[in-house]
């Protein structure tokens, strides 16, 4: 019975990284049919918060990644919580100083300092010098009238190598002397370490597979230890490539938006997310690119996640959205439009009138979009009272026939009654006969006239859709 889990700390908005740990975690849960367990790991009281922890689940809903158990589905090994398991820390806290595999030690921060700063003038690596380590009775009696608070140390053992098979790196061999010292596993507010908490929580919880972010290598042979002195059985460990940006530096702000919710709210789907998520580190042995959900699930084999680091590249992502908004239906693309038309101040009430003009105005530039956010900048000449000329345009108006081409227009345009697709395709051709103005010639100054843009849909579906009295001004405003 192979069981994973994604165990997020809910201390800020969830980052394009963890998103994809997540996804992998997923992808092998269901393409091995192990269980997908979801831990919140908020033992960092000052910076977890609830709100954060919601947004949590609202970014893994959004995704379709869906968790088997916790906090809010109940299973066989919660809570799901760490909160909620501090009794379950500390009686193993506990077990550990009763076999003298912990102590607490009284170390204040300056001591650690000082210690510290002698190591380095020595030249050597700083670590804990296990100054608690055998206190007597009456020592520690005298701190605690101090009024000096304990940690609890885990005794990290001198000379030893600890190697574990990574899933996705190889050996990793490391020695225990460079781990820091005698760590610790719970702190002076009865908090437990993040070390500490995880093994006991991965061992509890049944887990058979960690697959992480390579942030946390350095950390498994110090959770190696622990899962040891309490006869734990070990799980299996993956540590995924860490995401990098265009630069080859580590992914963060400077590179764009991190924050899996800001591509949300700009209007990417999410199934072309989760498509491209799914491509960093891994490529399905087809090397097809555009997958549904069902077949990356059916695809996935985690022996093929390479160990090199994925490039977080924003062209493909948006080459991809575009490729999931054109498969959209209208109405899927309208509806994720209009809190942006709104927020542009563009649009207010919405009618059944209305919705269905908007339908018709998004269509015409809905396979160009990249994200749907996009859509304010590339349909704003339909919402804006008046559009302005450019250097650029305004040579356009200002040529030769321009002006005979824009007066015939305007007056055909007053005299009709009702302007139709069809109206406007026979008036275009009659009056290019009648004018003797031909082909781009004719077209681009009623273009630039009317969008304020060389480039665009077709004259023919803009026209009815901006109706008669904007077609109108804006031809007399070209004309003046
Ligand atoms: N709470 C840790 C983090 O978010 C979990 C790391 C792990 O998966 O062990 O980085």
């Amino acid at each position: 019975n192979l069981r994973v889990r994604f165990a997020p700390s809910p201390t800020g908005a969830i980052h394009i990284g963890n998103i994809r740990t997540a996804l992998f975690n997923y992808l092998f849960s269901r393409s091995e049919g192990a269980t997908f367990v979801l831990r919140i790991e908020d033992t960092d009281l000052e910076r977890s918060s609830k709100e954060f922890e919601e947004l949590i689940f609202k970014e893994l809903e959004w995704l379709g990644i869906e968790w088997d158990e916790g906090p809010d589905k109940p299973g066989p090994y919660g809570p799901y919580r760490q909160s909620e398991r501090l009794e379950i820390y500390h009686k193993f806290a506990q077990k550990l100083i009763e076999e003298k595999k912990a102590y607490r030690c009284y170390c204040t921060p300056e001591e650690l300092e000082e210690d510290r700063r002698n190591a380095v003038e020595r030249g050597d690596i700083p670590r804990y010098s296990g100054r608690c380590r055998y206190l007597t009775k009456e020592q520690e009696e005298a701190f605690i009238r101090e009024g000096r608070k304990p940690v609890i140390r885990f005794i990290i053992p001198d000379d030893e190598v600890i190697e574990f098979e990574d899933m996705i790196k190889g050996k990793i061999t490391i020695k225990s002397d460079t781990l820091g010292g005698d760590m610790v596993i719970v702190k002076s507010d009865g908090m437990p370490t993040y070390n500490f908490a995880v093994v006991i929580d991965d061992a509890l919880m049944k887990i058979t597979h960690v697959i992480r972010g390579e942030d946390h290598i350095y950390n498994t042979p110090k959770q190696i230890l622990i899962y040891k002195a309490l006869g734990f059985e070990i799980p299996k460990f993956a540590h995924a490539p860490l995401i990098l940006g265009p630069d080859r530096t580590k992914l963060s702000k400077r590179h764009g938006n991190t924050y899996i919710g800001q591509y949300r709210e700009l209007g990417y789907l999410p199934e072309a997310m989760f498509n491209f998520l799914s491509l960093l580190s891994w490529s399905p042995e087809d090397n097809v690119e555009i997958m549904s959900k069902e077949e990356i699930i059916k695809k996935f084999n985690f022996r093929r996640i390479h160990s090199a680091n994925p490039v977080f590249d924003i062209e493909k992502l948006n080459w991809m959205n575009q490729q999931y908004i054109q498969k959209s239906s209208i109405e899927r693309i309208v509806d994720l439009a209009i809190p942006h038309l709104k927020a542009a101040g563009y649009i207010d009430e919405i009618d059944d009138v209305m919705y269905n003009w908007l339908k018709d105005v998004i269509f015409l530039y809905k396979d160009g979009l990249q994200y749907v956010a996009q859509i304010t900048e590339k349909a704003k000449m339909f919402f804006v009272e008046e559009v302005e000329y450019t250097d650029e345009t305004m040579k356009i108006l200002n040529s030769p026939n321009s002006k005979t081409v824009l007066e015939a227009v305007k007056k055909a345009i007053e005299e009709a009654d009702e302007i139709t697709e069809e109206y406007v395709k026979d008036l275009l051709k009659k009056l290019q006969k009648e004018t003797n103005v031909k082909g781009k010639e004719f077209f681009m100054p009623i273009r630039v006239a009317i969008t304020g843009e060389d480039h665009g849909p077709e004259l023919v579906k803009i026209i009815p859709l901006l109706g008669k009295d904007k077609v109108i001004n804006r031809l007399k405003k070209a004309i003046n």
